[in-house]
């Protein structure tokens, strides 16, 4: 009511937060692609996990799809960041399609690795997200049984393996860092023989965005992380603040998805955003929390980030 002063609000932002230079990168190379070859410019899958994004792109011209039968041949392509099975860019070389592939250079090493290990007659075991577009992805990089998937630490007790001394394991970029070590430390002590990378294949950006949170999540009353549902990196963010004394953690699209209900009361809040998550969504966050509290604001930086990505040589070229 007019009159009535604000309530206090402590509002700790998470640094680092929000986009990662694979999606910086995959961003650009559809914007480039729109400004060389005009559009449409079709989109085989989300190129990042934000609607948002998507919608913007749409806007200029991108043509999102899910599979590579739904372009036509004479327009170019663009496989997302979370990357593609093998299948996919060799059918697109069959149809003599034009095709740039936005897949992080973070997850072409992954592929790399695992096909490293199957020339060396390793059998792969993958630690993902079943159904994920990067599981997909990877496992696509080998023939079909070459990679096993575990989900869980379970997964690991029931796993059938070709020979238990031949035997590597890769993981998606985007997992929970700490669920991941349990998992990694399950293979390992079944399978003792199992190479890997030397901790696992998570990436810096999801490693530096949980370790944010995990540092705010104990002194904060609620989070609220600002990401896509189908975002992997975005939901675990959500998991790190509850599972590290957090009491409520919210992932939000936007502003309007905020649940003022379960925040009455709360005196300090967490805000970050997953790699995918533009800061304009994090500022439209912010800006509905000082329309109702007198928010003071303390960033709470882990970690400095200076990586940056290189858009493929034909889109650096002129048309
Ligand atoms: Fe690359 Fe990591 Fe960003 Fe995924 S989250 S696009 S692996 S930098």
């Amino acid at each position: 009511a007019p009159g009535t002063p604000k309530p206090p609000l402590t509002l700790y932002l998470a640094a680092p937060r929000g986009f990662c230079a694979g999606v910086d990168r995959a961003i650009k190379i559809v914007e480039m692609a729109l400004e060389k070859w005009g559009a449409p410019v079709y989109v085989r899958h989300e190129i990042v996990h934000n609607k948002f994004v998507v919608d913007g792109l749409r806007d200029k011209g991108a043509v999102f799809v899910e599979e590579l039968d739904e372009c036509p041949p004479d327009r170019p392509v663009i496989f997302s960041a979370h990357g593609v099975p093998k299948a996919v860019p060799a059918e697109a070389a069959r149809r003599e399609m034009v095709y740039v592939d936005a897949t992080c250079p973070l997850v072409s090493k992954v592929h790399i690795e695992a096909e490293r290990h199957s020339e060396e007659g390793l059998q792969i075991v993958m630690i993902g997200h079943a159904g994920h577009p990067e599981t997909i992805g990877t496992m696509g990089q080998l023939p079909e049984g070459e990679v096993l998937l575990v989900e869980t630490e379970a997964d690991v007790a029931t796993l059938e393996v070709r020979d238990p001394g031949q035997l590597a394991f890769v993981t998606q970029t985007t997992l929970s860092v700490d669920d991941t070590a349990g998992i990694v430390a399950a293979l390992k002590a079944r399978f003792p023989a199992i190479v890997g990378p030397h901790k696992e294949d998570i990436c810096y950006a999801t490693t530096n965005r949980q370790e944010s949170v995990k540092a705010m999540a104990g002194k904060i009353d609620a989070m609220l992380v600002v990401g896509a549902p189908n975002s992997s990196n975005s939901r675990r963010l959500v998991e790190v603040a509850s599972r590290n004394g957090c009491g409520y953690a919210q992932l939000v699209q936007r502003a309007t998805d905020i649940d003022w209900r379960a925040l009455e009361g709360i005196r300090s809040i967490g805000i970050t955003a997953g790699a995918s998550a533009p800061e304009v969504l994090v500022n439209e966050v912010i800006d509905a929390l000082k329309a109702r509290y007198d928010v003071t604001e303390e960033l709470v930086e882990t970690a400095k980030e200076n990586v940056e990505f290189k858009v493929p040589r034909v889109l650096r070229q002129p048309a």
